[in-house]
């Protein structure tokens, strides 16, 4: 199996590093969530899976393709921390999960153009994961909430 990685923004990036951890439902920000979870709450229920891509480049001029809102309607690069998934145990295809969620499914699709739900995977329970920067000289950001 091709290596899977997790990307979150610097909000996240720490808490991450330090628990281990990718956790579904701790997982705000499913493919340009923040912003469609406002226009449609129904989003929300598919929360609570965690969202792994096999794209190993990602960045802000690409995140569309697994579904993150282009810069312009988020506040943050939710591609700027790439983690490295170590056992892929629970971890399903979204072509897979895809008809499951029905409707839903096919509004996340929709609703970031450039989508390629092949890229995209769910973690449906916490699986361990470790930083693994793809900028050159990166370091995790100190823990805010530390202490
Ligand atoms: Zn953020």
């Amino acid at each position: 199996m091709k290596p899977l990685w997790h990307y979150t923004c610097g909000h996240r990036a720490a808490d991450l590093h330090e628990d281990g951890y990718l956790r579904p439902g701790l997982e705000v920000s499913p493919p340009g969530a923040r912003y469609l979870a406002k226009l449609n709450p129904i989003l929300n229920a598919i929360g609570h899976v965690g969202w792994v891509t096999d794209l190993d480049d990602l960045c802000v001029y690409n995140g569309h393709k697994v579904g993150i809102a282009p810069p312009e309607l988020i506040s943050c690069d939710r591609t700027m921390f790439r983690f490295r998934v170590l056992e892929p145990r629970g971890i399903l295809p979204w072509m897979m999960v895809a008809p499951w969620w029905g409707p839903v499914a096919e509004i996340l699709e929709q609703a970031v153009p450039g989508f390629e739900p092949v890229h995209v995977f769910v973690a449906t329970r916490p699986v361990p994961v470790e930083f693994s920067p793809h900028h050159a000289g990166q370091t995790i950001p100190v823990n805010q909430h530390a202490g």
